[in-house]
């Protein structure tokens, strides 16, 4: 399976035609190897356009969800990112491509674990990996320039509001279980000023400040 082919023709036929046009965004894509994060039996489809299993009943995001995603981040190569649900790690690899630094957290510490020896083999030195409740952000490591959270709640967790920087801004689906916008926050005097970017389906953000009644 020649996986370099399989990157290029995803970031074509998926990425650029449906309007991801950052230049570094598409760098990162076509440079991190999405079939290192799949389990083994699904390698071959790792370049495909749909998300897959990764294990605990969580997912690794659609190719686009995660492209659209990190470009509404608008990152510059210096920022400090918080990614709230670590999955397989690869949009945590993609963040490190883009920014200086990323704090990722992971509920399931299998997942955790797996995420981490793949960053680690991959080479990544700027990502740190945590199991835990990212609801509750990671205070010791904030404030943050952008926060990105790949799972979905009814509203924004709190603690992820105050540690995120003034200015800053922070990603996330919000709305019911099976149905949620992709909302872009930006922090303005304390407060979040939020655009809806398009409907999604993510899997539930479970924790303190983030479940499902
Ligand atoms: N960004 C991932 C996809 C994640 S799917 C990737 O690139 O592969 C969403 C992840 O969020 C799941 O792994 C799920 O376990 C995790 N999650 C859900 N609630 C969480 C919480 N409160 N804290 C941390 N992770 C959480």
């Amino acid at each position: 399976m020649d996986y370099a082919v399989l990157r290029k023709r995803m970031v074509d036929s998926q990425l650029v035609c449906r309007g991801i046009a950052d230049a570094r965004v598409l760098g990162a894509f076509y440079k991190v190897e999405r079939h290192k994060f799949v389990p083994e039996e699904l390698s071959a489809n790792a370049y495909a356009d749909y998300p897959l299993p990764i294990g605990e009943n969580q997912t690794i995001s659609q190719p686009y969800m995660v492209a659209l995603m990190t470009e509404c981040l608008s990152l510059n190569g210096q920022e400090k990112v918080l990614e709230i649900g670590t999955g397989s790690g690869y949009q945590a690899a993609i963040l490190a491509e883009l920014a200086g630094e990323v704090c990722t957290i992971e509920r399931f510490s299998a997942l955790a674990q797996r995420a981490k020896v793949t960053l680690d083999e991959l080479g990544y030195v700027n990502i740190k990996v945590k199991a835990g409740d990212g609801t509750l952000g990671w205070q010791e490591e904030g404030p943050f320039d952008r926060i990105i959270v790949t799972a979905a709640s009814r509203g924004i967790p709190s603690p992820l509001i105050e540690q995120l920087k003034e200015d800053g801004k922070l990603i996330a689906p919000i709305g019911e279980s099976f149905s949620q916008i992709l909302t872009v926050a930006q922090k303005k005097k304390g407060k979040l000023e939020t655009t809806g970017i398009c409907g999604c389906v993510f899997v539930p953000l479970v924790g303190k400040y983030g479940c499902y009644a």
